[in-house]
């Protein structure tokens, strides 16, 4: 590793000695940056439950049943000697269904138990008016991670991960009373109405669009879509009233449903269904199941051994009571000072990013106000919240019960809640993400920005660190953050997050050049991983690249700026080593890069670099001036 020098490869030169030595925990895909703070998160705030429940003292009701539910899930004796029993009545449920009709007569409580449909939908705010909500309609998930592992050159590696799927549930319903011959007809019938699902629904390098899953249509057409099944009424069951229009977000799957599902497939859906519930059940049954359900996922993505029972139950509780334990974290650990201190940089980067888009040169003046404006209205959600939602106070449950029993409760009511809103305003004051999450994000249909307490650490963010590292951590995040407000899709978004165009045509046009110099600076990259996909990625090379753009602005106004130390932290947070099956899984569904590229890619966009480290054409992170881009 002392070879490698920082001009050809600043990625490998800042972390390569970690790399090379560091383990991967048998129990995670990864380790170092993002997963070594959620490591500490996670022993941090596990220890805290323990203390409450070893103390008997909780400090409110939410944290209290969030103990509770820990303490239920980390009885593996019980969940041991009741088996596969507790799943057994929802099992039977799918298992007395004989036709369409009987379905139907069950939709609602379907829906409401989260039982395997042939479609799916979600309540977001409608994108061309983000105050009233929308029905968004789309597929079933598909076995594989994604339909392009389903195309004929990626034959070999279907195979394979059918055949792991199908070991995996042969494991599974061996524990049910079926017999051999009905397992075999129930696995091959799920993977036959998983063909088809896999035919019919969108990559994920189409639901990168996200602009795209706005397509109203009429629920009239959606009710003669979806035939045999009775959509209307169902809505009409579960909000009171069923809207007159929704978004069909996946247009290909609803011109195709018909295929789908139909009475002669219902014996396919049943099957398929039947496996799914099984499969979802499993995590919550006992501990030997609760390895076996999960055996596919850690396949797919390296994992050898499933987290332990102490990680799986706070992972459980916290999943389930996210925001009052986020206010919690916050609270204790996460101080006033920090919170102003990274409030003040968030808004000296919005400020700098006005005075940039004003300097642009692709834009008229009309749309750079309009961009300044979005800049201007954008909300910072800092921390955690204040309060938590009321939906928490209601998510309580009977202790005596099994842990599936209970943990299907808590999503019934929470999905009864949401349903019950339905015809509510969007609370634009909902937080995107608890204090305790490390991560951060850009809301476009709210124009808000969200940093969880928990990112706001080292190397991220920290008072100890220097002004400079702190810009090249959480400084370049925000700005990646705000830079979301004008990536690809996020462009289409007005400053009330309206889908409305803001743009004029010629500016519009420059744009999409521009975002196509950037699909075209990540093409044709491979990694030992695979081949990096430049389209599906896009949005977040150009958030990366403006985010780098604004903090390195912000530091050549500065006194005392060290872009050394400043480029030194930017790769430092991008730092992670991840088992080979899990890289290779990212390439083909994550819309972000493989990290050494989010490290090593943008700075060769900025003379910063060549200036900092003396790059030129003989290094290999240089690239000719007309070749770099940047966009904002
Ligand atoms: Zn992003």
């Amino acid at each position: 590793m002392e070879n490698i020098r920082i001009q050809d490869d600043l990625y490998n030169y800042v972390n390569g000695a970690w790399l090379e030595t560091t383990v991967i925990p048998n129990d995670r895909p990864t380790t170092g940056g993002f997963a070594d703070l959620d490591v500490d998160v996670e022993k941090t705030m596990r220890a805290e439950l323990e203390d409450m429940i070893a103390k008997n003292t909780y400090p409110n009701d939410c944290l209290k049943n969030a103990c509770k539910l820990y303490s239920a899930a980390i009885d593996v004796k019980r969940r041991k000697r009741e088996g596969i029993r507790p799943a057994l009545p929802a099992l039977k449920r799918i298992e007395k269904l004989n036709t369409v009709a009987d379905l139907n007569r069950h939709l609602k409580d379907f829906a409401l138990d989260g039982m395997p449909l042939p479609f799916s939908f979600s309540i977001e705010p409608d994108m061309k008016n983000t105050d009233a909500k929308l029905l968004y309609l789309q597929g079933p998930s598909t076995i594989l991670p994604d339909t392009t592992y389903y195309k004929p050159e990626m034959e070999q590696q279907k195979t394979a991960l059918l055949g792991m799927w199908q070991n995996m549930v042969k494991a599974v319903l061996a524990k049910t009373r079926l017999s051999e011959e009905e397992q075999n007809a129930y696995i091959a019938d799920a993977i036959a109405f998983d063909a088809v699902i896999a035919g019919i629904v969108k990559s994920s390098e189409e639901w990168s669009e996200y602009t795209k899953v706005y397509n109203i249509i009429s629920m009239r057409k959606a009710v003669s879509a979806l035939k045999p099944l009775k959509f209307s009424k169902l809505c009409k069951d579960l909000f009171g009233e069923a809207p007159a229009k929704l978004s069909i977000a996946d247009p290909r799957f609803l011109d195709n449903f018909g295929k789908l599902f139909n009475e002669d497939t219902f014996v396919q859906y049943k099957h398929w269904a039947y496996i799914n519930l099984l499969l979802s059940c499993c995590s919550l049954l006992s501990e030997e199941l609760r390895d076996l359900g999960s055996s596919y996922r850690r396949a797919l993505t390296g994992v050898a051994q499933m987290p332990c029972v102490e990680k799986f139950a706070y992972r459980l509780a916290a999943g389930t009571y996210s925001e009052p334990m986020g206010i919690y974290y916050g609270d204790k650990y996460f101080g006033q000072a920090a919170k102003a201190d990274v409030v003040e940089m968030v808004k000296e980067i919005i400020e700098t990013y006005k005075t940039r888009v004003a300097k642009n040169d692709f834009l008229d003046p009309a749309t750079k106000d309009k961009a300044v404006l979005k800049l201007s209205t954008m909300k910072i959600k800092m921390g955690y919240p204040d309060k938590a939602e009321a939906i928490y106070d209601k998510l309580v449950f009977d202790e005596n019960a099994s842990l599936l029993t209970i943990v299907s409760t808590l999503q019934r009511i929470k999905r009864e809640d949401d349903n019950a809103k339905f015809y509510a305003p969007v609370d634009h004051n909902k937080w995107a993400m608890p204090g305790h999450m490390v991560n951060a994000c850009y809301d476009p249909t709210s124009n808000d920005i969200t940093f969880p307490a928990a990112i706001l650490q080292a190397p991220f963010y920290s008072i100890k660190q220097t002004r400079s590292q702190n810009l090249g951590g959480i400084g370049a995040v925000i700005g990646h953050e705000i830079s979301h407000a004008f990536d690809n899709n996020g462009a289409a978004y007005d400053e009330h997050g309206n889908m409305n165009n803001w743009w004029t045509k010629k500016d519009r046009a420059n744009f999409k050049a521009k975002t196509k110099a950037m699909i075209k600076e990540f093409e044709g990259i491979v990694l030992p991983a695979g081949p990096v996909n430049a389209t599906l990625t896009v949005s977040e090379n150009i958030a990366d690249n403006g985010g780098m753009a604004v903090t390195l602005d912000i530091m050549s106004r500065m006194k005392g700026a060290s872009f050394e130390e400043y480029f030194v932290n930017w790769a430092k947070v991008w730092c992670m080593k991840a088992k080979p099956e899990y890289e290779q899984l990212l390439l083909n569904v994550d819309v972000h890069g493989p990290h050494i590229l989010r490290a090593n890619m943008p700075p060769r966009n900025f003379p910063q670099w060549y200036d900092t480290f003396g790059v030129t054409k003989k290094d290999k992170m240089y690239i000719a001036p007309n070749k770099r881009v940047v966009i904002w």
